[in-house]
């Protein structure tokens, strides 16, 4: 079968491609199939933290991220050793957390209904480029494409195929989710216990569970979200995290940790080690949940992003290396794939020479590599005096680096995206 764009992977990456080729170039909407291999709503491993420039490129889309049940962080900590800085924006939430089966489902709705073809339950298998044409080999049938989008995300196929050799930058995760204390385990002592969690009601019920596309969700209980960099010191290059959410309309404590493997040659402890730590100061137990992990592929300078007509987006191309942050990246990326390929077609050229370069010089491009720089830093000089001075002595100075090169580069993006190349 002939299809113009085929987009393999419906997740935010190959979904934003696709919204933004239909709002940009629109004569192209009948032209895309979206190949996705699960069926809404899919799992996805993910903390769901939605950051700013997420909820800037959706806007801009048009679409309305309150019909997505969430929670709402009112502020961030980011701390060494439980303190550090704490990061609030005025008027308005810090961190969304949506459920990613929810989140993805919702964009693939939106998507449909602006007329773009998603088939689910088909899974690529094979991908091969030819000069004038790119083979789809799917578990169905195969296709034929003129330009190809890898929207598949950290494990994805699109990559092993295009690039089997490259050198891969992948971070390891693991998550867990419990319940809010005072379920579970909830007879244990919490000396250190934050005041937000403090205060919560003991078993506190969202008041919103419909998880329906229409519904405004009204789980709007003051949280914060915590990121702590104690495990640095251990050779674990990353953070454990801590972030309210909701599962089917219920509160809950998303869990997890992060390490690039920046520091992968060092003697490290078990991952799960520093999470069990961090959840025993609040009364939980590791072992009596289940524990995840997925690897995130991440950003880094010398990673391949196009080749002739086949385009990365999303983890494919690269998430944030430094928080492992990546459906924001996802979003950004789906705005300049869109870009590329909708000029591509008004010129007839499919090469996509360059399209790392523009990447790169866009305001997207411009955060991943500050952040992969930062990380660079960050987690090399991993002494525990080092991370006291940037996490809680430099505070206002690390708070401007991050709000000047890492985050609101979705606003900066603007004006990139609508205008032609
Ligand atoms: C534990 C964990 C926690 C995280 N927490 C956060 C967070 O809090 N905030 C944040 O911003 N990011 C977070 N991330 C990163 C974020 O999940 C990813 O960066 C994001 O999902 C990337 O989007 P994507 O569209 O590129 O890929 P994905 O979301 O992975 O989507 C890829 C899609 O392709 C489909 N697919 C794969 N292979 C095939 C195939 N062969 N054929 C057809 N379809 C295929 C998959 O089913 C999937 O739907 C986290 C990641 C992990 C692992």
């Amino acid at each position: 079968m002939e299809r113009d764009i085929i987009i393999i992977g419906g997740g935010p990456g190959g979904l934003s491609t696709a919204l933004h080729l239909a709002r940009n170039f629109p004569e192209l909407t009948p032209r895309i199939l979206i190949l996705e291999k699960a069926l809404y709503p899919r799992p996805k491993l993910c903390a769901g933290g939605l950051v700013i420039d997420a909820e800037i490129i959706l806007q801009r889309l048009g679409l309305d991220v309150d019909e997505v049940p969430h929670v709402d962080a009112d502020q961030i900590h980011f701390d060494f050793e439980t303190k550090g800085l704490n990061i609030r924006v005025p008027k308005r939430h810090a961190l969304r957390v949506i459920r990613r089966d929810e989140f993805d489902h919702w964009l693939a709705k939106k998507a449909g209904a602006r007329g773009i073809e998603i088939r689910e339950g088909v899974t690529v298998k094979n991908i091969i480029p030819y000069q004038d044409y790119v083979t789809v080999e799917t578990d169905q049938v195969d296709f034929q494409a003129r330009v190809v989008v890898g929207g598949d995300g950290s494990n994805g196929v699109t990559r092993r195929c295009i690039f089997p050799k490259a050198p891969i930058h992948t971070a390891r995760v693991l998550e867990i989710l419990t319940p809010l204390r005072g379920r579970g385990d909830s007879n244990q002592s919490n000396p250190l216990a934050p005041k937000e969690i403090a205060t919560l009601p003991a078993s506190p019920v969202a008041r919103n569970t419909c998880a329906g596309t229409q519904c405004r969700c009204d789980i709007r209980q003051k949280e914060a979200a915590y990121f702590d960099f104690f495990p640095v010191t251990t050779n674990i290059a990353g953070y454990v995290w801590d972030f309210p959410t909701q599962v089917n309309g219920e509160m809950m404590r998303c869990w997890g940790i992060y390490d690039t493997n920046m520091l992968a040659n060092e003697k490290r402890p078990q991952l799960k080690e520093p999470l069990s730590k961090e959840m025993a100061r609040f009364g939980y137990e590791l072992e009596k949940y289940e524990i995840k992990g997925h690897p995130i592929r991440c950003f880094s300078p010398e990673n391949q992003m196009s080749v002739p007509r086949v385009l990365f987006v999303g983890d494919a191309a690269g998430a944030d290396p430094l928080l492992g942050e990546g459906i924001s990246i996802a979003l950004g990326y789906g705005a300049l794939a869109a870009r590329e390929i909708g000029e591509a077609f008004r010129y007839n050229e499919f090469s996509f020479n360059g399209y790392k370069r523009r990447v790169l010089r866009n305001a997207l491009g411009q955060a991943l590599i500050a952040r992969w720089i930062v990380a660079q830093i960050v987690y090399s000089f991993k002494w525990k005096w080092f991370q006291i001075l940037v996490w809680r002595i430099m505070k206002p100075m690390t708070v401007l680096i991050a709000w000047i090169f890492i985050l609101n580069w979705g606003r900066r993006m603007q004006g990139t995206v609508n205008r032609a190349l």
